[in-house]
């Protein structure tokens, strides 16, 4: 039995400015991965409850005064939610630790304060746009307003549910617009908190509306489709962002996709391995491995692959990995049991392929009542094939794959050997080299002896199948806004 408990039993959906109880009475188990017991349960929303969801947010986005409230204040209770939010940390960390079993401090420290500078940042931001003039000779005059969409349909994962949420629903307030959330299933805790974080904070009934449930033929699909719903902005999977399109075009709704990724971590031997490995670690094996943006492959230079195995598995063995809750914990479990047989199945799939393994691949010793945790050791493999399944796939959990190379060039086929292409990471002291794996490998980040700096005015999205869009500063806003240009004689 788990030592911290939940004081949130029943998720409800929080719709029109009040949390309300499924109409269709169906609920489901919320657990925590660390050791199965059931923490709470949450109501499904019905097609009944998701219809009202989006009439109660495009009532508040028509008649407002949402939209239409001038944008220092709006952007003032967006602030309040950020402060709302900071004033809570430690329940909302000790949460978000329960629901996805992360490691508390690490959702204490980083996630929690992220998802206030979310929205923080994004009010802040709104406050200093302006529009563009174009004045044509003495008889005319062009400008331009940027004005809110109108319904946004927010749907998100159950790796970051918290800070994940907060980066889409930042922008979208700030613009005018107002919001149907929907989290992951399997993590609905802490967003459905933000409903009365957005009340306390002064905003208008209608305008944040918080439904739980899933995704085909559920809550998610029916806001994809639902005709009040007028922009999509998803994260999550490849393959449901694909459905969400489909579903999505019958009434031609705009979308932005953040989806998969398979990152190259791209070690040269000129590296400082005094930080790549680290850092290495850190970008295989925080949250468990289930980050978009996990170095999940190391290239390494095979002159320095010897030395790098070495040091790369003493870091590795010295990961802490136990109970989320325990500070001392580097690392928790995975999120869910179909989600551990998904990553655990890549243990058959690397030995198919003859993949060495170098370290982990197992169910790590833990105290009797983490026995039934959804837990894996971290696990190293090295993989001469690239276009072996691990070096390919998103396997989004504690499993890293090295593959030794041998030039620069052999490198950069590599790293672009995969549909996916959200984000790389390059160590080298050489500065040209730098440029120049930077601008070859077709992705939509690249960090060069760094990963995971974040400034939120950068663009931030994938190429390939990695979505569809950037978010980050006024790559957000131009999602969140229509343009409009009003011509004037003079
Ligand atoms: P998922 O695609 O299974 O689910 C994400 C959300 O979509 C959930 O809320 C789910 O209920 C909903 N959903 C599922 N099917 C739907 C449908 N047909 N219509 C509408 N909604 C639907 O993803 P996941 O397993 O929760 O998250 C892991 C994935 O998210 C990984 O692929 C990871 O790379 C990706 N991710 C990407 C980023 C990024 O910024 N690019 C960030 C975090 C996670």
């Amino acid at each position: 039995m788990s030592k911290i408990q939940t004081h949130i039993k029943e998720v409800k959906l929080f719709i029109n400015g009040e949390y309300v109880e499924s109409s269709s009475h169906s609920i489901f188990e919320v657990k925590n991965p660390a050791t199965q017991e059931i923490i709470a349960t949450a109501h499904e929303a019905s097609y009944e409850d998701v219809d009202r969801a989006c009439r109660a947010a495009r009532k508040a986005f028509e008649e407002g005064p949402w939209r239409t409230m001038s944008v220092a204040e709006r952007c003032s209770k967006i602030r309040r939610m950020a402060e709302i939010i900071l004033e809570r940390k430690e329940e909302l960390a000790r949460l978000e630790a329960l629901d996805v079993g992360k490691p508390y401090h690490v959702a204490l420290e980083r996630e929690i304060p992220r998802a206030a500078e979310n929205l923080s940042f994004f009010a802040n931001f709104m406050e200093q746009q302006g529009g563009e003039t174009y004045p044509m000779g003495e008889e005319f005059l062009n400008y331009t307003r940027y004005e809110p969409v109108g319904v946004a349909a927010l749907i998100t994962p159950w790796n970051l549910p918290f800070m994940l949420t907060t980066w889409k629903l930042g922008p979208c307030l700030a613009a005018g617009n107002t919001a149907v959330i929907k989290p992951a299933e399997t993590t609905p805790l802490t967003v459905s908190l933000l409903g009365e974080i957005a009340k306390e904070a002064g905003i208008p009934d209608g305008v944040v509306n918080v439904i739980q449930g899933f995704g085909p033929d559920s809550a998610g699909e029916y806001m994809t489709d639902h005709p009040d719903v007028d922009l999509i902005s998803f994260t999550g999977e490849t393959s449901t962002g694909k459905a969400i399109m489909k579903t999505g075009a019958n009434s031609l709704k705009r979308v932005a996709f953040e989806l998969g990724g398979k990152a190259a971590n791209i070690v040269f031997e000129d590296a400082n391995l005094d930080k790549a490995i680290p850092v290495s670690i850190q970008a295989a094996f925080m949250n468990s491995g289930q980050v978009c943006l996990a170095g999940s492959r190391i290239l390494v230079q095979r002159s320095i692959l010897d030395e790098f195995v070495e040091k790369f598995k003493q870091a590795a063995s010295e990961l802490k990995v136990g109970d989320p809750q325990d500070v001392e914990t580097k690392m928790g479990p995975v999120v869910s049991e179909e989600h551990y047989k998904k990553v655990t199945s890549y243990l058959e799939i690397a030995k198919e392929e003859n993949a060495t393994l170098v370290f982990g691949g197992k169910r790590p010793d833990l105290p009797d009542y983490l026995e039934e945790g959804y837990y894996l050791e971290p696990t190293i493999y090295i993989q001469e094939n690239p276009n072996a399944r691990i070096c390919r796939e998103e396997i989004f959990g504690p499993i890293v794959t090295l593959i030794p190379f041998d030039t620069e060039e052999e490198a950069l086929e590599i790293a672009n050997n995969t549909d996916y292409g959200l984000n790389g990471v390059v160590w080298t002291d050489n500065l040209q080299r730098a440029h120049r794996i930077s601008h070859h490998v077709r992705a939509g980040t690249i960090w060069v002896n760094c990963w995971f700096v974040r400034d939120l005015r950068a663009p931030f999205g994938g190429f390939k199948k990695s979505g569809i869009g950037r978010e980050g500063g006024h790559h957000s806003l131009e999602f969140f806004t229509e343009a409009k240009n009003i011509c004037i004689a003079l």
